[in-house]
């Protein structure tokens, strides 16, 4: 039987609806209008698609979004100037760096500079250690987005055997720490598999809910994936595709069409998670602009 295809896009839709009456709660009660600054470094084209994106998902949610782009070979001290800039700068209740950087600027490093209170991606330390504890904190937006795929579809990890295979500290690590957690929508049994992993198809099999993070084309084949087991694909890779006028297409991580003939439910690549990543981001922003009026 064909498999139930978890519809990212109409999730993240719901969702994004629920943020817009947030915002238009908060202003009309007297608090600020959420927002959301946006710093680009280089000229990434999936970046600056992204980067796009989340700005006009925000403005569509009421929210305020400005986007600072600098070029590719800007310095670590410049780009820290400009974030701690906007640390203080109280338009901006969120700050996303959008990710790869250049080589000559250390990740880790920006990451940290950003104010913990404006960490809207859920990536700083302070968030993650957090998130780890069990303590209420930004949530890592395609983590985050997952565990809502799953629950507003009726799959409640909830004493299910979840297999991870990633272990990036932006998706597959801190997935399973958000899974695994004493608290709704938690409560998973899970697994992470990476690429020291043996035999790794032995353990997806086992897998009640399989989520590929792996940034593998394709990977993730039909005999990896136990019969009716609800199936997650976080990947987004670009294939070359000479019939495509842009010439490429977008993939996931799992060999799709053979996957869903064998799944209970599916997500879609593109129209699976990556919607689901930005109306998180939102919702984070919506509660960072909350905070600054509730302490
Ligand atoms: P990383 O490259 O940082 O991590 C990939 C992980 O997968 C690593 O832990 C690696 O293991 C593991 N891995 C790679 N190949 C294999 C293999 N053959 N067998 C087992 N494990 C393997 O990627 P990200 O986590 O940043 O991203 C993963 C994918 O998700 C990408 O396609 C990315 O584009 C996509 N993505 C999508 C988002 C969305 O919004 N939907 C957001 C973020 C990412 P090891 O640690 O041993 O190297």
């Amino acid at each position: 039987m064909a498999a139930r295809i978890l519809n990212g896009n109409e999730i993240a839709a719901d969702l994004r609806a629920e943020v817009a009456e947030g915002v238009t709660s908060l202003v009309a009660s007297g608090g600020p209008q959420p927002g959301l600054a946006a710093v680009l470094v280089g000229d990434d084209a999936a970046s600056a698609v992204y980067v796009r994106n989340k700005g006009r998902a925000c403005s569509e949610a009421g929210m305020h979004s400005e986007t600072f782009h600098l070029p590719a070979d800007t310095g670590q001290a410049d780009l820290m100037d400009l974030i701690a800039g906007l640390n203080a700068d109280n338009r901006f209740h969120g700050i996303l760096v959008q990710l790869p950087l250049p080589d000559q600027i250390d990740e880790a490093t920006i990451i940290e500079s950003i104010a913990p209170a404006k960490d809207v991606d859920g990536l700083h330390p302070i968030s993650q250690g957090r998130m780890l504890q069990g303590q209420p904190t930004f949530l890592p937006c395609t983590p985050a987005g997952v565990q809502q795929v799953l629950l507003r579809s009726g799959y409640d990890p909830a004493g299910k055997h979840v297999v991870i295979v990633g272990r990036s500290n932006i998706v597959g690590k801190p997935l399973a720490a958000l899974l695994m957690q004493r608290n709704p929508g938690g409560n998973a049994t899970v697994t992470v598999c990476h690429t020291r992993t043996r035999d790794l198809p032995d353990i997806t099999r086992q897998a009640d809910i399989l989520v590929a993070a792996m940034g593998v084309p394709g990977a993730v084949t039909a005999d990896m994936v136990r019969e009716g087991a609800v199936v997650i694909d976080v990947g987004i890779n670009r294939v070359d595709d000479a019939s495509r006028r842009r010439g490429y297409r977008l993939v996931g991580d799992v060999d799709y069409d053979a996957v869903a003939a064998k799944a209970e439910a599916i997500t879609p690549v593109p129209g699976g998670i990556g919607p689901m990543t930005i109306a998180l981001l939102l919702s984070n922003t919506l509660d960072a602009a909350r905070r600054t009026v509730s302490v």
